[in-house]
């Protein structure tokens, strides 16, 4: 059995138009998922959009506001909720789980704790999509323009981005799982180097063992895929907890290479929960296969 996918976006995130819950339900029933967790986007910063991309995302979102900054639209928190419902209705057999991927939680505590306050959540992802730079905080995505023309390099911004991520999880703020630590290799400009966990094994290293400490989950996302190596040392740091996520925005991605995934989390040292539908967790150690590591 594949693992839950613990991370999907539908129709009900502003950056998927070609999402929908109901299929994306279905698709998990065609592949016999366990579970499926809708967590759709809640973003409250602010982003500073490079001039070159103004243009593109007025056009394509109406979403640029006169200072030039990016305001995502609210979640219609009701609609998504009454959409849940109907799919559990509609998909009895197929565990349907409220989520939240909530992008930079240590800056938007207050706002963070009232949503929690307000619904019972199952699964919250703590994302960081931006950096604060001189001027305010820079989509990712747009900090590889700004390289461009004179900004970071394209190791910088991953040097820059696990520094972050650092703040981003030790703050005592409540959210499960640490989003795509990856998630600037996913824009890396062609021309650089390829993305190699080595070079920042010990920026790597210094994230995956504060979040250890913090007790969440390590997500292991199959957009770029996440590399081998970044699981073996979430292992070694004493990491708990996985939680596989196809980041999906249209239904036909939903567990994208979760079979490849699942084989080769379990070669670091983590296997399914107990109960199907949990994240995956260490190999009790002295259990069957204890003796097996992976590369
Ligand atoms: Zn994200
Ligand atoms: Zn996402």
């Amino acid at each position: 059995m594949l693992p839950p996918d613990n991370h999907v976006h539908t129709e009900w995130s502003w950056d998927a138009d070609a999402g929908s819950m109901e299929a994306s339900c279905a698709r998990a029933v065609e592949l016999g998922l366990p579970s499926i967790a809708f967590t759709e986007h809640f973003e409250l910063t602010r982003w500073v959009i490079a001039p070159q991309s103004q243009g593109v995302l007025e056009r394509d979102t109406g979403m640029v506001a006169p200072d030039g900054r990016f305001d995502a639209p609210p979640l219609d928190v009701e609609g998504y909720l009454e959409c849940l419902q109907r799919c559990r209705d509609r998909f009895p057999g197929l565990r349907i789980l409220s989520g939240i991927e909530f992008g930079e939680p240590h800056w938007h505590r207050d706002e963070l704790e009232a949503l929690l306050h307000g619904g019972a959540w199952q699964r919250v992802l703590g994302s960081l999509h931006s950096l604060e730079l001189r001027d305010g905080p820079w989509l990712v995505d747009e900090l590889y323009e700004a390289y461009a023309t004179g900004g970071l390099d394209p190791d910088g911004v991953i040097r820059a981005y696990l520094a972050e991520a650092v703040r981003m999880v030790e703050s005592s703020d409540p959210f499960q799982v640490l989003a795509h630590i990856d998630y600037p290799v996913r824009r890396r400009p062609a021309s650089a180097k390829p993305f190699e966990p080595a070079d920042f094994e010990e920026e790597l290293r210094t994230v995956l063992r504060a979040l250890a400490s913090s007790g969440r989950a390590l997500e292991v996302s199959t957009v770029v895929p996440l590399r081998p190596e970044i699981v073996r040392w979430w292992h070694e740091a004493g990491g708990e907890a996985v939680s596989f996520a196809s980041d999906a925005h249209v239904p036909s991605a939903v567990a994208r290479d979760f079979g490849e995934a699942a084989t080769m989390v379990e070669a670091q040292g983590f296997v399914p929960g107990r109960d199907p539908h949990d994240f995956w967790c260490r190999r009790p150690s002295g259990g069957a296969g204890a003796a097996r590591t992976g590369p």
